[in-house]
C-alpha cells in the first residue's frame, strides 16, 4: 500500500515519498474447536528453564471455572486473573511488569494472554515491557519500542477485535489513549478455538463482533483501500454476514466470527478505520464507553458516511434483537462536547482515511456535534 508516513492516528498524512510498510504477522497459529488442549505442547520449546515461568494473564470471568484447570501450568508459572470490566490502562501494564520484576529473578519464558481484547492488548504491553525500561506510557505511539518484548501468545475468548492479529495495543495513558504500535506488538503465537467463545453473553457477542462489522466497512469504504485490505475485509464482511443473519449452528457461528475477526483485523491493518472509530474514541475517552459498544452506539448514525453499512447493520440488530441504549450524551455540556469534537478531530488518519484529503471540510466541528447530540 502507497503510505505517507506509517499510518498512525496522531500522524498527519502528509510526507510526499512513496513507501510502502513492512509490517509484521502473526508466525504461528492455530485453529480448531479444542484447540487449546494443545498449549502445553506449543509452549514446551519456549520454556528457557525451570525459574522461568510462563505467566497467563486471564480473563477473570473464568475465575473458578474448569477452564482454568486445563491451564498447562508448570513449575513456577503463575495465572493473574484480571478484570476486563474497563479497558486497559498504563499504570496497570506497569503494576503488572513490577509484580512480575519482584516475584521472580528471571524474566518469564513468555506472557500468554486469555480473553477479549482487553486481555489480549495487556499481554501485549507486558510483553514489551517486561524487556524494553520504563513505563508502558513512554511507549504509546509509533515504532517507540526499541527492543523485542518476550515471546507472547494471544487466546481470544471473544471474536471481534482483530486484537489477536494487530500490532497495537490500546492504552489509557495519564494523558491520553493511545495504541503502542510497533513491530514487536505483535504476539509470536495466536491459538483459535472458537469454544472458548461459548460462555459470551449475546449482548457482547454482538458488540464485539461489530467491531469487526465496522472495521470492514471503514476499511471497505476508506480512501486507504488496496487489494490487500479489499481482499481480507471482503472475506470478513461476507463472514459477519452469514453469522448475524444467517441460520448457522452455534458451532458453525463461532468459528466463522473467529475468522471473520481475523480476517478483519488484517484488512485494517493494511488499511485504517473511519469515522465510527473517530467518534467513538470521543466518546470512549471522555465517557469510558467501551470500544464495541461505542461503536455500535456511533455507527448506527452514520448514514451520510456509510449508508449500505448502517442498513445493513439495522438488518443485524433487528434479526438478534438486540437494543443499543440512547441518549448518552443529552446531560453533556458545552465543554464536554468540544473535549469528545477535539479528541475525535485527533484522529486524523481515520479522517482521511474515511473522506479523503478534504476530510476538515467535511467533518467539520458542527458536523461532530449534531451527530453526537443524537447519540
Ligand atoms: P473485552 O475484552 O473488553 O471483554 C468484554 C466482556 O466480555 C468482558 O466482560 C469479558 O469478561 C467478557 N468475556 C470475554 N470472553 C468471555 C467468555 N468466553 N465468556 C464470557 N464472557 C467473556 O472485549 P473486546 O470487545 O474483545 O475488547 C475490547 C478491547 O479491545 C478494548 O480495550 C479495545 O480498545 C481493544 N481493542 C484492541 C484492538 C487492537 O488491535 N489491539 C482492536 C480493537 C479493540
Ligand atoms: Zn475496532
Amino acid at each position: 500500500m502507497e503510505i505517507k508516513k506509517d499510518i498512525g492516528l496522531k500522524d498527519s498524512l502528509t510526507i510526499k515519498e512513496k513507501r510502502y510498510r513492512n509490517f509484521p504477522m502473526v508466525p504461528r497459529v492455530i485453529f480448531g474447536r479444542g484447540c487449546f488442549d494443545q498449549l502445553g505442547e506449543i509452549l514446551m520449546p519456549k520454556r528457557r528453564h525451570s525459574e522461568a515461568p510462563f505467566i497467563f494473564l486471564v480473563d477473570d470471568v473464568f475465575e473458578g471455572t474448569s477452564f482454568v484447570d486445563r491451564i498447562p501450568l508448570i513449575f513456577n508459572d503463575l495465572v493473574v486473573f484480571v478484570s476486563a470490566e474497563e479497558e486497559p490502562k498504563t499504570v496497570q501494564v506497569d503494576a503488572l511488569v513490577g509484580r512480575i520484576k519482584t516475584e521472580f529473578n528471571e524474566l518469564p519464558s513468555g506472557i500468554v494472554g486469555i480473553g477479549g481484547g482487553t486481555l489480549l492488548d495487556l499481554a501485549k504491553a507486558v510483553a514489551i515491557c517486561l524487556t524494553n525500561k520504563g513505563s508502558s506510557c513512554d511507549y504509546q505511539g509509533w515504532d517507540l519500542v526499541v527492543k523485542p518484548s518476550v515471546y507472547h501468545v494471544g487466546i481470544p475468548t471473544i471474536s471481534g477485535t482483530g486484537a489477536e492479529v494487530s500490532r497495537t495495543t490500546v492504552l489509557l495513558g495519564p494523558e491520553k489513549k493511545l495504541g503502542i504500535n510497533s513491530d514487536h506488538t505483535t504476539f509470536d503465537q495466536v491459538v483459535l478455538d472458537p469454544d472458548l467463545t461459548k460462555g459470551v453473553s449475546k449482548e457482547q457477542w454482538f458488540y464485539t463482533g461489530m467491531d469487526c462489522f465496522i472495521h470492514c466497512i471503514e476499511s471497505l469504504n476508506g480512501t486507504y483501500l488496496n487489494a490487500f485490505s479489499q481482499s481480507y475485509g471482503e472475506k470478513a464482511l461476507e463472514l459477519c454476514k452469514e453469522v448475524y443473519l444467517g441460520e448457522l449452528s452455534p458451532s458453525e457461528s463461532r468459528d466463522k466470527l473467529m475468522m471473520a475477526s481475523w480476517h478483519g483485523g488484517m484488512s485494517i491493518a493494511y488499511s485504517q478505520v473511519g469515522v465510527a472509530h473517530a467518534m467513538s474514541y470521543g466518546l470512549s475517552y471522555l465517557l469510558g464507553v467501551k470500544h464495541g459498544i461505542g461503536n455500535c452506539i456511533v455507527f448506527r448514525h452514520l448514514e451520510e458516511f456509510y449508508p449500505d453499512g448502517v442498513a445493513l447493520f439495522n438488518q443485524m440488530m433487528r434479526k438478534q434483537k438486540v437494543h443499543l441504549p440512547s441518549g448518552i450524551c443529552s446531560d453533556l455540556t458545552d465543554c464536554d462536547y468540544e473535549t469528545m469534537i477535539s479528541v475525535s478531530l485527533g484522529m486524523e488518519p481515520l479522517w482521511e482515511n474515511a473522506l479523503g484529503k478534504d476530510w476538515r471540510n467535511i467533518a467539520t466541528r458542527e458536523k461532530l456535534k449534531s451527530i453526537y447530540s443524537r447519540i
